[in-house]
């Protein structure tokens, strides 16, 4: 599944492409996406200018004058460029032709993505404005994390995963953080003091800054917008690793599920 670091890579491989072209077509081959692509996308994006493309959460916003194209990869989806003319196969279900003979092309096997029309401030959908503070940025901050998780009984790795705590981590840089931080996933999000939030805060910008510079992760088919497979995956310290050593001690990592996801912690690093 497309992650935070798979969507920004996605989005910095494609705005030098797209970024101040003008939408000369739009073709959807199938609307049946997890909602319904609006009937009148093509009316209302053709001739539009692509001011800027940015990134909230898991959403791509494609800025267009006073609105915008919002497109989530759901399960499956991986949104690139090819060239005009360039033939769709089975899955490629939205094209965005631009003046520029590039053609943003969405595939999307699934289909639990989303290809959305907002005029106006797309921060306020009904999708976005919950979300919570982005984790790359200085909204997220220790004092936040510190006062929204008192009153939470649950795991932290669950507060962790919940969006509006924070914007889409993910399951595997949730695990991942976690392990830096030294920190087990299963212990209640209100133990968690002041300090330990300020390290793992730390730990997760550099867990996706490390994702994002490695071009996101491979993980079953997604391949990032210039075509090549990230390799972050062979970076894991414990994700997808139960009952291989811990890279630290050597003790078996262990697995679970937690929150309905697979969890994977050090015993002996994590408390
Ligand atoms: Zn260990």
């Amino acid at each position: 599944m497309p992650e935070l670091p798979e969507v920004e890579t996605t989005r910095r491989g494609l705005a030098p492409l797209v970024c101040g072209a003008t939408v000369a077509a739009v073709v959807v081959r199938n609307r049946a996406m997890r909602q319904p692509v609006p009937r009148n996308l093509a009316r209302v994006l053709t001739g539009r200018r692509i001011d800027a493309l940015e990134r909230r959460a898991k959403y791509l916003l494609f800025r267009a004058g006073d609105g915008t194209l919002i497109v989530h990869l759901g399960m499956s989806g991986r949104l690139w460029v090819v060239a005009a003319g360039t033939p769709p196969e089975t899955h490629d279900h939205f094209d965005l032709a631009l003046s520029n003979r590039r053609i943003v092309r969405l595939r999307d096997p699934r289909r639990f993505g989303l290809v959305l029309w907002h005029a106006g401030d797309p921060l306020q959908h009904k999708l976005l404005r919950d979300i919570g503070p982005e984790p790359l940025s200085d909204a997220l901050n220790a004092e936040w994390l510190y006062r929204e998780t008192r009153g939470r009984s649950g795991a932290i790795k669950n507060a962790l995963m919940d969006s509006h705590l924070i914007a889409g981590i993910g399951n595997i840089y949730a695990n991942e953080a976690l392990f830096r931080a030294r920190i087990n996933p299963r212990l209640p999000a209100r133990k968690v003091g002041r300090a330990r939030y300020a390290v793992l805060i730390d730990k997760i910008r550099e867990t996706l800054t490390e994702a994002i510079a490695a071009g996101g992760s491979s993980l079953r088919d997604y391949v990032n917008s210039a075509g090549e497979a990230g390799y972050f995956q062979n970076r894991f310290f414990v994700y997808g690793r139960g009952g291989e050593p811990c890279l630290t001690c050597r003790t078996a990592v262990k697995s679970l599920v937690l929150g309905q996801r697979s969890t994977f912690y050090c015993p002996r690093c994590q408390r």
